[in-house]
């Protein structure tokens, strides 16, 4: 199973639907993989108001 991008959340999910926003709404033409731990103090986290640990997508079409 391929890697999707959530298109509300721009989180990096495998599977229809994203498990924290329960949106179906997904593409899978994004690049740009951002792995982001520390919300508070990541400034790219902050750019994408990120408020999770997880992985995200820099550009999602
Ligand atoms: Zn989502």
């Amino acid at each position: 199973m391929s890697e999707q991008v959530c298109r509300e959340c721009h989180r990096i999910v495998v599977g229809q639907t994203c498990p924290v926003c329960g949106s179906s709404n997904m593409s899978s033409d994004w690049s740009g993989m951002v792995i982001i731990i520390d919300t508070e103090r990541s400034v790219i986290a902050k750019k994408m108001s990120v408020d999770m640990p997880d992985k995200y997508a820099l550009k999602v079409r």
